[in-house]
């Protein structure tokens, strides 16, 4: 199978990273999209795939930098004469939200303009995804090559919304992935053993250590060294470090505009070197730091 990390950026828009989105093909051409997050219809394009060629869409949880990319990516597909309904498979309020993209929604107007033409009236059934919605952990869907179970992991405030990672199995390899989590047991259960972890590294302790005295967002995430602590003690055969907080970013807006979320004097390159470092300081495996774009077939 193949494995292109579409995004790899957290939630601030950043010139050089997309957002969450990651692209598994199996050997026999299937695609499963595991997030959806801003870019990903572009980025699939540039790894020589179609939208409407990607009809299985897996959500882990619903912050914008994992879904907001789906009503263009669904668009895009309708419009590049996919066949059939998109199947989208996520959480609790995954109904609720796709069902106020379309048809009476957000893009109604868009929907009744192109709908108005006879080539795109042939596949309206793009614009009516098929929505699977889980609540709990266990199995979240199976065909014949492949197996999606979903692991509750600890990242959204509990009462607001559950967030899960994902263990897939397919050609007899194991490829889980966490979502955003910070540590939890359940993250062990969902890597334990992988061929391939792909792993969320938002913030080292410094950069969380800002966010928690500035109050802007969550730390629920995952420092380097817990990571590598993590990947150890789940005996995980090699690693992609991903969703990174733009710590490695040079870029301007970002470093002008950004102060409360990160602290923008030390940004740059050199943090993603003190990330590899940390988490190889716990582990001996392959590690990877994530890069759009980047491939690994397993
Ligand atoms: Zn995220």
């Amino acid at each position: 199978m193949r494995v292109v990390m579409l995004g790899t950026g957290a939630a601030l828009p950043d010139p050089d990273r997309c957002h969450t989105s990651i692209l598994v093909t199996l050997d026999n051409g299937e695609h499963y999209l595991l997030d959806c997050g801003h870019g990903a219809t572009r980025q699939m394009m540039r790894a020589n795939v179609s939208p409407a060629d990607v009809k299985r869409i897996f959500l882990t949880h619903l912050h914008h930098d994992h879904i907001a990319e789906l009503p263009f990516m669904l668009i895009s597909a309708w419009m590049l004469n996919t066949v059939g309904s998109p199947l989208i498979v996520g959480p609790a309020g995954t109904a609720k939200f796709t069902g106020h993209l379309f048809e009476g929604g957000a893009f109604d107007v868009d929907f009744r303009a192109r709908a108005h033409y006879r080539a795109r009236q042939e596949n309206m059934e793009a614009m009516r995804p098929v929505v699977r919605e889980y609540d709990a952990a266990g199995v979240i869907y199976e065909d014949e090559h492949l197996r999606m179970t979903a692991v509750e992991v600890d990242h959204i405030e509990r009462d607001i919304a559950r967030c899960f990672g994902f263990r897939i199995e397919a050609e007899g390899k194991v490829v889980a992935f966490s979502g955003d989590s910070k540590p939890c047991p359940n993250l062990k259960v969902l890597a334990q053993d992988a061929d391939l972890l792909i792993h969320e590294c938002t913030f080292s302790e410094e950069f969380m250590e800002h966010r928690r005295k500035s109050g802007v967002g969550t730390v629920a995430h995952t420092s380097p060294l817990e990571l590598g602590s993590l990947a150890a003690s789940a005996n995980v055969k090699q690693l992609i470090a991903t969703h990174i907080g733009h710590v490695d970013s040079l870029s301007p807006v970002l470093k002008r505009a950004a102060g409360k979320h990160l602290p923008v004097d030390q940004m740059g390159p050199h943090q993603l070197d003190a990330m590899a470092r940390d988490i190889r300081s716990r582990y001996d495996g392959p590690v990877r730091m994530a890069h759009d774009l980047m491939r690994v077939d397993l």
